[in-house]
């Protein structure tokens, strides 16, 4: 029996994206133990999937929040692992490997890293799933379905925060809509289209709106919310997960939410700005992107836009309500 480390990425998107390989390894191992490294987050949001054995968080330091690489390498030490998968394609997380002393280390190599592996990868290359850029790590092409599971906790705090907003009248079925990007300013759609664009969705499909957003987007979602009144639901990841399975769709960026509202099968309408879809594009049975095509500076991958945001300027709060639309009619004739 092997302890095989999977060094998480670092972007809730990315973590979903990686939930592919890790059945895959779990599914070609099975007499192994599947241990899972990475953020807290990213831990909390693989909870209830039955695809791992061990799942170890990377604590913060009291002093400068991340551990560096050599305090990484001393946290990987004490795992005990034979071999470990690096899915951030950081300098620091094989170095970190590599001083734990772990004999196998697999990566693609880059940031001048190769000699720190034992196994090199080619570059990421050309555009093209990240679900597949994980799982081509050990040959598979067409990874299984992004997933995640509910968790018994998260669906009592969910039914605890239903029966709390139930007297307001605030009621299923719900309009998720996650305004923020963990990305940068560039992914975000401006808050007062955004306003329009919950207002007209809320009339067109008679779906209650509900905000969602992670602690530091909660400036940008009550922006949004003074203009366009509804719940602001500031939950754990946990609990998001249990709270999205009771919408019907999610409207976003290209951002964390989409990648957990695809894998639990709740519709979306994602707006695209800056970023290149094909990056993202699994699981687009219940998915509504839109994007403004033929716009010469697209996709520039820029955190702050230095133009005048056209990119996400020019797609329309009436396009939107109507993408809204598309996306519940799509998870309608799907659950027939
Ligand atoms: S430079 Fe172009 S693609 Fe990039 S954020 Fe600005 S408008 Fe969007």
């Amino acid at each position: 029996m092997e302890r095989i480390g999977i060094r998480l990425p670092n972007p809730i998107g990315d973590v979903v994206a990686a939930t592919p390989l890790i059945r895959l390894l779990k599914q070609r191992n099975p007499e192994d133990r599947i241990v899972l490294i990475g953020s807290a987050k990213a831990i909390e949001l693989l909870d209830g999937l039955d695809t791992w054995h061990e799942a170890e968080a990377l604590e913060e330091t009291p002093h400068h929040g991340k551990l560096s690489a050599w305090e990484e390498g001393t946290f990987l030490k004490k795992l005990l692992l034979d071999k470990i998968y690096l899915l951030p394609n950081s300098f620091s997380s094989a170095f970190a490997a590599m001083r734990a002393g772990i004999p196998k280390r697999v990566g693609r190599k880059t940031l001048a890293r190769h000699f720190l592996l034992t196994r090199r990868l080619p570059k990421v290359g050309e555009p093209r799933p990240m679900s597949r850029v994980y799982s081509e790590i050990v040959g598979e092409v067409q990874p299984p379905k992004i997933e995640l599971a509910c968790t018994e906790r998260g669906d009592r705090l969910a039914r605890e925060t239903l029966e709390a907003l139930a007297p307001h009248g605030i009621q299923p079925p719900f309009l998720a809509v996650a305004p923020g990007a963990a990305f940068g300013p560039s992914k975000v759609y401006p808050i007062e289209l955004m306003a329009r664009a919950v207002r007209l969705s809320e009339k067109k499909t008679g779906l209650q709106p509900v905000y969602f957003g992670a602690p530091n987007e909660s400036e940008l979602i009550r922006s949004v919310k003074a203009l366009h009144p509804a719940p602001f639901l500031h939950s754990s990841l946990t609990e998001m997960k249990s709270l999205l399975k009771e919408c019907e769709v999610l409207l976003c960026m290209d951002s964390g939410a989409r990648h957990i509202a695809a894998a639990l099968d709740v519709p979306q309408v994602i707006l695209y700005g800056p970023t290149n879809p094909r990056w993202t594009n699994f699981e687009q049975e219940m998915t509504v992107a839109l994007r403004l095509e033929d716009l010469p500076c697209s996709p520039c991958h820029k955190k702050v836009c230095p133009t005048d945001h056209a990119c996400m300027r020019n797609l329309t709060p009436e396009e939107i309500a109507e993408a809204v639309e598309t996306a519940r009619q799509k998870a309608i004739i799907l659950s027939f």
